[in-house]
């Protein structure tokens, strides 16, 4: 299959979560399957040139319709971690690649918008045919409408994807935004079109819901997740549409070629799960040193507890400070990388580093660092991950492939990926962390004792479940695979029944 996938991240070049990391992920994968893919990202200025291998220009100059006007745009071309990867660089006066993040601007809903707009642009200058175009998230998710209402004459689609993988971000906009890349904005102002469900607001227009109605698929990427949607309150307002669409949950992998503790560069001492737990525990020990030591940790034999993550209210940051408290009470050490985009809550953040500024076991570090994500996770004995929703969570996977056991809230992927050590319904080869249930301090406080008491009292069977938890399947081969049979039915049901879902839905 010819598989084309546009998003707003492509890990390592643009990745600030793990959206950047899926989408590589199932590319790679899909290669590695024979199956050609292509990936469509902004040129944003901060992908080093270096870092590309063969970047050439593909298409000089072809343009995009905005607010009335053409702007010129250039299609780069490159290899990338075994994907063609094709840039595209907008010649705008507002720069909006060229700003050194990929979101967080005021324009975002412009930003992604134009891009959808120049992607489909790019698409009818080079005409390939096209299997699947497999769209990622809101800043993609306007290609659906645009491919079916304008652009549907001049390519040859067999089907699209909408991959849900955050529902808190929409896209909501104004009827003029569309206007601005040529769609009539008030003639997608209606419930079966792109209006916002929330008739509060009924002027509001969201790219999320109008790439779902659009779309031939729909998956979120876990399938506990996928059930949660269904429920007012996880739906983030799109619980009556997803009662009329049928979406799948397919599980995220990580890669394990990046995420391998027996050959990461970053790491001090590497270690595999076919290692002896001596080996095992020493190599750890030796990336504890190194962390210790760069970062003025007391190096005292204490479990090191750690989160790395976005510092947004999704991720259950009420609970941290609560957590750094009950786990030194408890003997442990505990270090968090994370880094918010929402001032007040760095704010906040760093008042409790103030707080621990010179703590010999409290090590709190507020950037976006891989280097160091990739030196934590192979020093830390436990990862917190206590998610008030979690459609499917990586960093307790990366955890459970270093070594790291999860403590976490049970929701969506966490829920589907961690089971407790103590649950007596799982069987024992499952169990591999410590899971809680409501988001409260107690809750945790509970799941925190248990996994701290373990480490404590019996250092050996600890140690040999993390080797076991080391060596379970969290690669993108079966994922890649559940993506494929979705691509080929969403193609044969497109070609039996022509926009049959728009129709169900009006
Ligand atoms: P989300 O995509 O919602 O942020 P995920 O758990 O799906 O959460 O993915 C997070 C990814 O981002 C993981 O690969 C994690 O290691 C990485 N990450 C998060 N914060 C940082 C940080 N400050 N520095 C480096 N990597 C980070």
């Amino acid at each position: 299959m010819r598989i084309v996938q546009v998003a707003a991240e492509f890990a390592p070049f643009a990745k600030a979560g793990g959206l950047g990391e899926v989408v590589l992920g199932i590319s790679r994968e899909l290669v590695a399957q024979h199956h050609q893919v292509d990936v469509i990202l902004p040129k944003y200025s901060h992908i080093h040139p270096d870092s590309l291998q063969d970047l050439a220009v593909e298409i000089p100059e072809f343009q995009s319709r905005e607010k009335g006007r053409l702007i010129n745009n250039t299609a780069w071309s490159a290899q990338a971690q075994d994907c063609r990867l094709h840039l595209i660089e907008a010649h705008h006066e507002d720069n909006y690649f060229n700003r050194g993040q990929i979101y967080g601007y005021p324009d975002d809903i412009t930003r992604f918008l134009y891009f959808t707009r120049a992607v489909m642009d790019y698409l009818a200058k080079v005409q390939w045919p096209i299997d699947v175009l497999h769209l990622h998230d809101w800043h993609a998710a306007a290609c659906a409408p645009l491919l079916r209402d304008l652009f549907s004459s001049n390519l040859q689609i067999g089907s699209v994807l909408l991959t849900l993988h955050n529902l808190e971000y929409q896209g909501k906009c104004a009827t003029w935004d569309l206007d601005t890349i040529g769609m009539n904005g008030t003639s997608y102002l209606t419930q079966n079109k792109m209006q916002d469900p929330d008739l509060q607001h009924p002027h509001t227009i969201n790219l999320l819901k109008g790439g779902i109605l659009y779309a031939d698929a729909v998956n979120t990427v876990s399938p506990t997740y996928s059930k949660e949607i269904l429920l007012q309150e996880m739906s983030c307002g799109l619980s009556e549409l997803f009662k009329r669409t049928k979406v799948l949950g397919i599980l995220n992998g990580i890669d394990e070629t990046i995420w391998n503790p027996a050959t990461d560069p970053d790491l001090a001492a590497r270690y595999s799960p076919t290692d002896s737990l001596l080996k095992i525990r020493e190599a750890k020990e030796a990336n504890k040193a190194m962390i210790q030591e760069r970062f003025g940790l007391q190096s005292t034999n204490r479990p090191l507890v750690g989160a790395i993550t976005r510092l947004v209210p999704q991720k259950g940051i009420h609970l941290l400070e609560a957590a750094i408290e009950m786990t030194l009470k408890r003997g442990g050490a505990f270090t968090l990388l994370g880094s918010s985009p929402i001032p007040e809550i760095q704010q906040q953040f760093n008042e409790l580093q103030e707080k621990y500024k010179d703590h010999p076991h409290v090590f709190l570090e507020y950037r976006y660092n891989e280097t160091l994500a990739h030196q934590l996770y192979a020093t830390l004995d436990f990862i917190l991950v206590p998610s008030l929703f979690e459609p499917c969570g990586l960093t307790q996977l990366i955890g459970l492939r270093y070594g790291a056991m999860p403590i976490v809230r049970s929701t969506g992927g966490l829920k589907d990926t961690v089971f407790d050590c103590e649950d007596g319904r799982v069987p024992i080869e499952k169990r591999n962390g410590f899971v809680f249930h409501e988001p409260t301090i107690e809750a945790l406080e509970d799941a925190l004792d248990r996994a701290l008491h373990f480490w404590h009292t019996d250092k050996a069977s600890c140690l040999s479940m993390l080797r076991r938890t080391m060596q379970i399947e969290s690669g993108w081969k079966k994922p890649t695979k559940e993506y494929l049979k979705v691509y080929t039915k969403s193609q044969s049901k497109k070609a039996k029944a022509p926009l049959q879902k728009l129709k169900s839905s009006a």
